[in-house]
């Protein structure tokens, strides 16, 4: 007898969108999945619904957070193994309490593995590549609700780990992981645009993760936020004088949402966290946004800055704020950062979409053209024929998709306007 229950909350956690899917399946082991998966004709997966837009949706969503996460860690390997609906911070207490640690994370430590596998999440830092790039493995429920085992050495795995939900429903997904870490966090204020746009290497080189947050108008950014590991005995103090920034007052942080953040200040503590913007425990935000991001070729981001700049009290009449973080590049096919270093041009915009989208062709008609292109999980407005120059390898994804899964199981509306195209 199946123990699979249905989720009646249609929306996505900002409530920016409400799911067309007919039902939300929450199937408690694997062999339920892939019976769910073999007797559906259109089936994806759903994650903890942190994106923006239509991604995830169509007919039976199956979201996997009821199968037990049971991470597996292989130390002579360096990795661990781990149910795709595990939230990112979950994990990360637990690899820390076990001695271990991933490269990186995302500023939000709720969302899941799965998900931000599948549509390159991100966090900073110029020699971190995306949290999809930790990858080495993943187990799924194909077409036909068979289990299917894949790793690196797996032909087109590149092409399967920022997969878009295309390739099937990932159950268990493997990552690479390192001896655990401490961090700390400075935030800084007061670093001109100007100086800004001119040593943007050696600022976002400033330390393992570096993000800038701020408006567009105005002669300085809002905040320059540091976050340095921080080995055996030091350091005592982290100084950003010379890249042209002043420790910020703690009463400029945070005074209206305090407990939400991890600690700053430079207290040292757990790469879990620290790493994250956000308090796994606590409320991120009242979801009361919109979010978009373009990852800009490194080489192209002082244009994109300037371009961007000029168009600044436009932008900002809808903004709440812009973080500006690196990202290493990756071998990933449809990743944001496949094949070069990238800029995430990060926009948090009021809850609107209809000035958010004004404001929008606009900053993709300077991004675009420059290379920049859309995180998979956020809002944007651009279609396949504007997107697929963007991704030399986009042909051979849609190769590896139509093989994987001939009668489109998991094919929905927006990967066909998004990707496929005609
Ligand atoms: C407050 C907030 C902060 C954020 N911060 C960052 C950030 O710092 N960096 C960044 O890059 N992004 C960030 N994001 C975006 C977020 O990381 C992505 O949207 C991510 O995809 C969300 O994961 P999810 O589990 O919620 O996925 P969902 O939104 O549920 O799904 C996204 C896609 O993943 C697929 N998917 C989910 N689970 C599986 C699975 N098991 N098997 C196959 N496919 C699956 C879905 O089918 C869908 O296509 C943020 C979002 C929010 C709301």
């Amino acid at each position: 007898m199946t123990q699979t229950h249905t989720n009646t909350d249609r929306s996505n956690w900002a409530k920016n969108y409400v799911y067309r899917a007919t039902e939300i399946l929450e199937p408690a082991s694997i062999d339920e999945v892939q019976r769910v998966v073999a007797a559906n004709r259109r089936v994806r997966a759903l994650g903890t619904r942190h994106s923006f837009n239509a991604l995830p949706d169509t007919d039976v969503l199956v979201h996997l957070g009821r199968i037990p996460s049971d991470p597996v860690i292989d130390a002579a390997a360096g990795t661990v193994t781990v149910g795709s609906a595990t939230r990112y911070g979950d994990l990360a207490r637990h690899l820390h309490s076990e001695g271990f640690a991933l490269h990186n994370l995302g500023s939000l430590p709720h969302i899941s593995v799965g998900g931000a596998t599948a549509t390159g999440t991100h966090g900073s830092g110029d020699g971190n590549g995306t949290l999809s790039s930790a990858v080495s493995g993943l187990q799924l429920v194909t077409a036909d609700g068979d289990l299917l085992d894949v790793d690196r050495s797996t032909p087109g795995f590149d092409g399967m780990v920022v997969g878009l939900g295309a390739f099937g429903v990932v159950t268990r997904v493997t990552l690479d992981v390192r001896p655990t870490f401490d961090v700390r966090q400075d935030a800084f204020v007061g670093l001109p645009w100007d100086r800004l746009i001119e040593d943007f290497d050696a600022i976002m080189g400033s330390a393992y993760s570096v993000s800038v947050l701020t408006m567009w108008s105005g002669d300085t950014v809002d905040h320059l936020w540091l976050k340095t590991i921080v080995a055996e005995g030091g350091p005592d103090d982290i100084d950003a004088t010379h890249l042209g920034a002043i420790a910020a007052p703690s009463a400029e942080l945070f005074d209206e949402q305090p407990t939400n953040m991890t600690v700053f200040g430079g207290v040292a503590g757990p790469w879990s966290e620290r790493l994250p913007h956000f308090r796994l425990d606590s409320t991120p935000s009242a979801g009361e946004e919109i979010q978009s991001e373009y990852l800009v070729p490194r080489d192209r981001i002082r244009e994109a800055l300037t371009a961007l700049r000029g168009i600044g009290p436009r932008i900002d009449e809808v903004l709440l704020i812009t973080e500006l973080r690196t990202v290493a590049a990756d071998g990933l096919w449809l990743s944001g950062a496949s094949d070069r270093d990238v800029v995430g041009v990060h926009f948090t915009f009021a809850p609107d979409t209809e000035r958010v989208d004004r404001v929008l062709p606009a900053i993709e008609d300077i991004l675009l053209p420059l290379g920049g292109r859309p995180h998979w999980g956020k809002h944007f407005l651009a279609t396949a024929e504007r997107l697929a120059p963007l991704y030399p390898r986009r042909s051979e994804w849609i190769e590896l998709v139509e093989r994987h899964d001939p009668t489109g199981t998991f094919r929905n509306g927006f990967l066909e306007e998004r990707v496929f195209g005609d």
